[in-house]
């Protein structure tokens, strides 16, 4: 898949540097979403939930530190990478203590620039590039290994969690009861097969009407919107 490691913002209002970004970007196996305007980003950033925001310093609309300030002030720790128009601007963002990830100075090169991106994808806490997965009211986020339905948070032991992570990555597709144990559990055995249906069981116990997953009768399970 194009967006393997996940989607990226790049807020850019220089379509020329966008293009080059998002190439550069695209070619490195991230998904891309461009915009152009400051006002609209906060807005693409609830949509799209990216795994990582490429954010101008100098919008139209709203500039950059105010999209970040925005952004920390409603709790959303997407990781932000800054790219400014002058170096007195770095000293401005790191001394406003943001919450910025990382940061470059125009002119940039893009191979440096995409090297950034996965650099702050792992040192910020988490999964690489996984980007939380909504199935109808539940939500599950492998990188702060949260699973959640709008206030509601549910404890989940890690394989009862590794097990709906699997399910959920590719909502609608079928997994049979031998894949999940050997995807999941990392081993292969037809008698375990009943571990499956346990830990399947246990999290509809915990997930009640959120549960996303249905029993494919003769086959598997499968995530998807009841
Ligand atoms: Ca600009």
């Amino acid at each position: 898949m194009a967006d393997a490691r996940g989607l990226v913002l790049v807020v850019e209002d220089e379509p020329a540097i966008a293009d080059v970004v998002r190439l550069n970007l695209a070619k490195a196996g991230y998904g891309v979403h461009v915009q152009h305007d400051g006002a609209q980003a906060l807005a693409d950033v609830r949509r799209l939930r990216p795994a990582a925001i490429i954010l101008d310093v100098g919008l139209p609309g709203m500039d950059g530190i105010e999209i970040c300030r925005a952004l920390r002030a409603g709790e959303d720790w997407t990781p932000v990478l800054f790219v400014t128009a002058r170096d007195d601007e770095v000293d401005r963002i790191i001394g406003l203590e943001l919450g910025a990830d990382d940061y470059v100075t125009k002119p940039f090169s893009p191979r440096e620039l995409v090297a950034r991106v996965g650099g702050v994808l792992r040192r910020t806490k988490g999964v690489p590039g996984v980007a939380p997965q909504t199935v109808g009211a539940l939500t599950i986020d492998a990188g702060q290994r949260r699973t959640y339905a709008g206030e509601r948070e549910f404890a989940l032991t890690a394989t009862e969690f590794d097990l709906l992570a699997h399910l959920m990555r590719r909502p609608g597709q079928v997994f049979t009861r031998e894949q999940l144990l050997s995807e999941v559990w990392g081993y292969s055995s037809v008698a375990g097969t009943r571990t499956v249906d346990v830990h399947i069981a246990q999290l509809r116990a915990k997930l009640g009407a959120t549960s996303p997953i249905r029993t494919v009768r003769g086959v598997g399970y499968a995530a998807e919107s009841q």
